[in-house]
């Protein structure tokens, strides 16, 4: 790599400590304009990679074909407004869904959430969208998530269907975009979640996030039975009445 392109790309690179051994390495930002509706928003796009403590930024671009990233994905931070300073912004932990993001699936409310929440983050004037890749099925994978769904189709819940496969119900973690959110930003967020316990587990690993503002629509005969089952087992709130458990 010519040393003029590892100049420029450095100063667009940041080392994040993660933990002990590994740091993240956040690249950006990039401008991204988005159709949202019929306006297109520019937002600030950024990606991170965890890499080992002693890898420099240097080291990373010059490995960079070896490490044949298109065989995994990477996460990543829609960014809008001000985020650093504003007062008020806007916070979506979104864990990747093939089907629901990419496919519109109306198995789940997924896609319908994404776009959603990327509107509210716009109206409020300043957030960011975390999109998550290690998190496909509640973190079980795609290939094991298309085999619990051949169990939900047998009748079995969301659940029921990962804890069939010998999954616990929940395997995601928030280490890494907690990392990056405490980098962009340190004042207070507002997390968009219809799950209080995913309020208090950023709370506990340090974010300081004051209040969850809802998130529903979108229901179907397709997904009711999916978002029944968050809200009787997983604690969701029950916002909306067709969902409400007798
Ligand atoms: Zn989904």
């Amino acid at each position: 790599m010519q040393k003029e392109v590892i100049n420029l790309l450095q100063n667009k690179m940041e080392l994040i400590q993660l933990n002990d051994s590994n740091n993240l390495c956040l690249v950006g930002p990039v401008r991204l304009p988005v159709q949202l509706d019929d306006k297109v928003i520019t937002f600030q796009w950024y990606t991170w990679l965890p890499v080992e403590k002693n890898q420099t930024k240097k080291d990373l671009l010059e490995m960079l074909p070896a490490l044949k990233l298109a065989d995994y994905q990477q996460s990543s931070v829609l960014v809008y407004g001000d985020f650093k300073e504003a007062d008020d912004a806007l916070i979506r932990m979104h864990s990747i869904c093939h089907t629901g993001d990419i496919f519109g699936s109306k198995r789940c409310d997924c896609g319908f959430q994404l776009r959603e929440a990327m509107k509210m983050i716009v109206e409020n004037g300043s957030g960011a969208l975390f999109y998550i890749a290690n998190h496909e099925g509640r973190g079980i994978g795609l290939f094991s998530k298309s085999l619990a769904y051949l169990l939900q189709q047998e009748g079995l819940d969301t659940v029921e269907a990962n804890n069939a496969l010998d999954f616990p119900d929940d395997l995601r973690s928030y280490e890494e975009p907690i990392k990056v959110l405490q980098f962009l930003r340190e004042k207070q967020v507002k997390l968009i979640t219809n799950n209080p316990k995913k309020l208090e587990a950023l709370q506990a690993l340090g974010v300081t996030a004051k209040e969850n503002v809802p998130i529903w629509g979108d229901i179907s005969e397709y997904n009711e039975n999916y978002l029944k089952t968050k809200v009787q087992k997983s604690g969701h709130i029950p916002v909306n009445e067709k969902i409400v458990i007798i």
